[in-house]
């Protein structure tokens, strides 16, 4: 299989996902020129918000795998990730990632993410979502709990 192939996957999940009460977005997760994981969109199927294809491909490999670490494995996504997804991607370690839609054309259908993306910039202060901060030496007990744990599993 080629890289047009695994992408010609991807698309072909986000088109069958409209008729299957998804949104446009299809995933899919290879390893060693094999595809180990799929994903579609089930956001508004599943009342999930965080049901996107990429992160949906994501926990399926990463349960097949048996895994939290997807080193050696590329993911196909018939659209360029959103910010969580993006950051899903990461935490995966996923070697390579390819796209065929832009955000830009995303956000010419309704699905805008740019907004996310403008307030990673900015201080909390001075995004949408209001914010502050709470009970910051109680919380920081597990911090200094897991930094003391000698069978912890790093990651
Ligand atoms: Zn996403």
């Amino acid at each position: 299989m080629t890289k047009n192939d695994f992408m010609r996957e991807a698309i072909a999940i986000s088109i069958a996902n409209v008729d299957n009460g998804g949104g446009p977005f299809g995933a899919v997760i290879v390893k060693n020129n094999e595809i180990i994981a799929r994903g579609a969109n089930r956001v508004t199927a599943d009342n999930d918000p965080t049901a996107h294809a990429e992160v949906s491909a994501i926990r399926k490999a990463a349960e097949k795998l048996g895994t939290f670490d997807l080193s050696g494995c590329e993911i196909y996504t018939s659209c360029e990730p959103c910010p969580m997804c993006l950051g899903a991607i990461y935490w995966a370690r996923l070697d390579k990632m390819y796209y065929a839609n832009t955000k830009t054309d995303a956000k010419n259908i309704g699905f805008d993410d740019s907004f996310i993306y403008d307030e990673l910039d900015l201080k909390p202060a001075d995004r949408h979502l209001p914010s502050e901060t709470l009970l910051h030496d109680e919380a920081i007990k597990a911090f200094e709990k897991w930094e003391n744990k000698c069978d912890k599993t790093e990651y």
